[in-house]
């Protein structure tokens, strides 16, 4: 998703007829787009800018933009903790670069298709930094979607932090309720000169059968990534996700029922408050009933805003250092072997 934000960044600048460079010694103006899902994240920006601030004293004085996700905090928080930083930008101030997107891949496009989140899982920041959801017109998608293939892309990858709830909001606008995802999923595919479709990302109680029928269609990516962040309900529950261990498991064998080659992949959060030892083992059990392709482990950090930042983060960074292992070993290593 940042990925794809930052093209729309640079595609805004084109429409000003500003040129990139790779030296920042030429620049005269430097965009930082920020993630806050981690804090090691969000550290890497302080030092970042830091650094940049220092090396910038011995030259000319490009102007420092920060976008992104870090905008989430108040503007005087922001002033106080990155006091180099020219200008804070919301990232949809940028949206004007969508239809002017520089594309750094010849054959995959980024299409976004939704912003914002309307889930309040109780560890993220997304329906703080990026808002509630908002669908972008199934028209204007598939529009896009025919300017890139015209331009010969094969490929697209439609991006959301929700995708599976694509078109949810329309129903307040009048909209036909059938702008669904799974609609949408199908118009794309009936592009003759589109190769392969992928979306990222799905939630377990978004993903219902019209999308697992849309998702059967040959054009359509055999590699689904779907967010599991824990196997034990007690967690589950507190992290404010609406499905139990079981429930995913029934999900992920209706999908396999019907889309015999799927690949599954995860994320899964490790040392999350309360976590102990049982609902970890439970994690691990259901990792190997799943048997995931891969998996993007974390370590559970408190981030500012979120209802987990209340409760006590009570496993030790040495202990979430071991589980972060276990699974890696588990899963992942298991591609490299
Ligand atoms: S569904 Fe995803 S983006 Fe939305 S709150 Fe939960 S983890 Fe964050």
């Amino acid at each position: 998703m940042n990925e794809s934000d930052s093209e729309m960044v640079a595609g805004w600048y084109e429409q000003k007829n500003w040129q990139k460079t790779e030296n920042i010694g030429q620049a005269d103006e430097i965009v930082i787009n920020t993630c806050s899902v981690r804090e090691s994240a969000e550290n890497r920006v302080f030092g970042l800018v830091h650094n940049l601030a220092k090396d910038l004293t011995k030259g000319k004085h490009p102007k420092i933009i920060l976008t992104g996700c870090m905008l989430r905090y108040s503007l005087r928080w922001l002033r106080e903790n990155l006091p180099e930083v020219d200008e804070f930008k919301k990232i949809n101030e940028f949206s004007g670069g969508l239809k002017r997107k520089i594309r750094e891949s010849k054959t995959l496009a980024y299409i976004p298709i939704m912003e914002g989140c309307n889930n309040f899982c109780s560890y993220c920041v997304v329906p703080y930094a990026r808002g509630r959801e908002v669908s972008r017109p199934l028209e204007e998608i598939i529009c896009e979607t025919k300017e890139l293939v015209d331009r010969g892309y094969t490929q697209v990858m439609l991006l959301g932090q929700n995708v599976n709830s694509y078109g949810k909001d329309f129903s307040k606008k009048g909209a036909r309720k059938t702008n669904n995802f799974a609609n949408l999923l199908c118009q794309i595919h009936k592009l003759a000169k589109i190769k392969k479709i992928s979306f990222l990302t799905s939630n377990p109680w978004d993903l219902d059968e019209e999308i697992i029928e849309a998702m059967s269609l040959p054009k359509i990516d055999r590699y689904l990534h779907l967010p599991v962040q824990s196997g034990s309900d007690i967690i589950l529950k507190k992290m404010n996700r609406r499905y139990s261990a079981k429930e995913y498991l029934d999900l992920i064998k209706k999908i396999r029922e019907k889309i015999t080659d799927i690949q599954i992949g995860t994320d899964i959060i490790v040392g999350f408050p309360g976590e102990t030892n049982k609902e970890f083992k439970e994690t691990l059990a259901l990792c190997k009933k799943v048997n995931f392709i891969k998996a993007y482990v974390a370590m559970y950090s408190p981030r500012m805003q979120t209802a987990a930042y209340k409760m006590k983060n009570d496993v030790s960074p040495t202990e979430k250092r071991k589980r972060w292992k276990i699974l890696d070993n588990l899963i992942n290593k298991k591609q490299r072997r």
